[in-house]
């Protein structure tokens, strides 16, 4: 992303589902995704990176990290964001292969829609994605980091989130993404980095969370890598900031 060096900040948006997750929009496609004003994205479907190659494909303008949301045994949402798809990819294998297969009526829970290079839609995901996997939080946290991601909590104080869902945010990980502004400077106070991605289905929704990214902070190399350093570091403002 060489085009956009030399601006003063980025928007990132690190949490957009694609028309492969069955509870969002069918029209959440590269064309459409990747005309928003962000300048980082991450691709996070339930359960699966699958659709992730064909927006590093398509979307050459952003950054795109890829990600993936597990739904785990606990029924907490835990996002993974990778330096590379390969790493992305293995996960999604894992987490594959430690859920249990349920055929589904996507008539009535929504399509799973797998896409190649050139947009078309070239295949379905018959077993359904929003269920939970057979990993726990911690299993899930390991597989993350196994393959060199950075795990974090997603909307811990909504539905499905750690905090909603236990009451507590389990260890593992000090990144958190959450809804209000009130959970953000809390968790700060306790040594937390929290994070605000929009959870986009529907194009409308991208960038209505979002965090900013200094050009100083990546030394004139943004990448999947280093937005995902820059993360780690607590390096970015959000929305509330
Ligand atoms: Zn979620
Ligand atoms: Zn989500």
């Amino acid at each position: 992303m060489t085009e956009n060096i030399g601006k003063k900040s980025y928007k990132a948006d690190l949490h957009i589902h694609s028309c492969l997750s069955p509870c969002a929009d069918l029209t959440m496609v590269p064309s459409v995704i990747c005309t928003k004003d962000v300048d980082i994205l991450s691709i996070t479907d339930h359960n699966t990176a699958e659709n992730i190659a064909a927006f590093l494909y398509l979307c050459k303008n952003k950054v795109i990290v890829p990600g993936i949301e597990i739904h785990t045994l606990e029924d907490v949402h835990i996002l993974g964001y990778f330096s590379t798809l390969d790493d992305a990819m293995e996960v999604s294998k894992v987490v594959g292969e430690n859920t249990e297969p349920f055929p589904y009526d996507p008539e009535r829970f929504g399509y799973q829609l797998l896409l190649n290079q050139a947009e078309e839609f070239v295949g379905t995901l018959d077993n359904y994605l929003g269920f939970p996997t057979n990993l726990s939080i911690d299993q899930t946290v390991d597989l993350i980091k196994k393959y060199g991601g950075l795990a974090v909590f997603a909307h811990a104080d909504r539905k499905f989130g750690a905090i909603d869902q236990l009451g507590i945010l389990p260890k593992g990980t000090n990144i958190v993404e959450v809804r209000k502004k009130e959970t953000c400077q809390e968790l700060r106070k306790s040594g937390y980095i929290v994070l605000a991605s929009s959870d986009a289905h529907v194009p409308d929704e991208i960038g209505s969370r979002k965090i900013f990214f200094q050009n100083e902070a990546f030394c004139g190399k943004i990448d999947s890598k280093s937005v995902i350093e820059n993360i780690a570091l607590g390096r970015f403002r959000t929305i509330w900031d």
